[in-house]
């Protein structure tokens, strides 16, 4: 397993930085508003790997991420404000993954940008008010395992049915079938399809708004 990190600054690979990254001072780097980039191979990230059908052209492909530590002044209890540490992730890159439909690799693009509230303790997760969208929570360490939060939003981010944009299989069953259901082999109860065919729940709703005339 490589544990490297390639810095495209000076164009070398750095053992040493990616140890670092397997315990980074996390309080540290968001209170000295820290920024780091590099990259990581999928072979870095064995529960990743995992995912990667045996068949894929590049089993071993690479992520791109970037993160910046900072801080936000945030009211206390006792009404005063604190500088709270936080921590934005942004990770991008490709891995091969199996369709669902055909059963062939693909390679599906992952984007990855996320920001998080620094706190000490899991206890400090459950209280936290969860009235933010947008800043998930994270308990920090002395020594943080930055790869395996990559890992980890990585694998949250991967499709829950995984299958290409355009599944070549399904273009050649919607010619040849005679269509019997009227959707053909494309979508077996899957939730529907971005780029395909309008979603029969939209248009019911449309239908049920159309009864009613106006709305309550
Ligand atoms: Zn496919």
């Amino acid at each position: 397993m490589q544990e490297r990190t390639y810095d495209s600054e000076s164009g070398q690979t750095k053992p040493a930085r990616s140890a670092d990254l397997r315990a980074l001072d996390l309080y540290d780097f968001a209170k000295s508003s820290r920024q780091a980039a590099g990259e990581l191979r999928v072979s870095q990230m064995p529960r990743m790997l995992a995912e990667v059908p045996a068949d894929a052209p590049d089993r071993d492909t690479m992520f791109t991420w970037q993160g910046k530590g900072s801080t936000q002044p945030e009211l206390q209890d006792d009404g005063t404000d604190a500088l709270q540490p936080y921590l934005r992730l942004a990770v991008h890159g490709s891995v091969w993954l199996t369709c669902q439909h055909c059963l062939k690799p693909y390679s599906q693009h992952l984007d990855i940008d996320a920001t998080y509230r620094i706190v000490a303790t899991e206890e400090e997760v459950d209280e936290y008010p969860l009235d933010n969208d947008e800043v998930e929570v994270i308990v920090g360490s002395r020594q943080f395992d930055f790869v395996d939060l990559i890992e980890e939003e990585l694998l949250l981010s991967l499709p829950f049915v995984p299958k290409h944009n355009a599944c070549p299989e399904v273009h050649e069953s919607l010619l040849s079938d005679t269509d019997e259901d009227g959707l053909g082999e494309a979508d077996k109860g899957d939730a529907p399809d971005k780029a395909g065919k309008p979603n029969p729940f939209a248009v019911l709703e449309k239908l049920k708004s159309g009864q009613d005339g106006k709305k309550h």
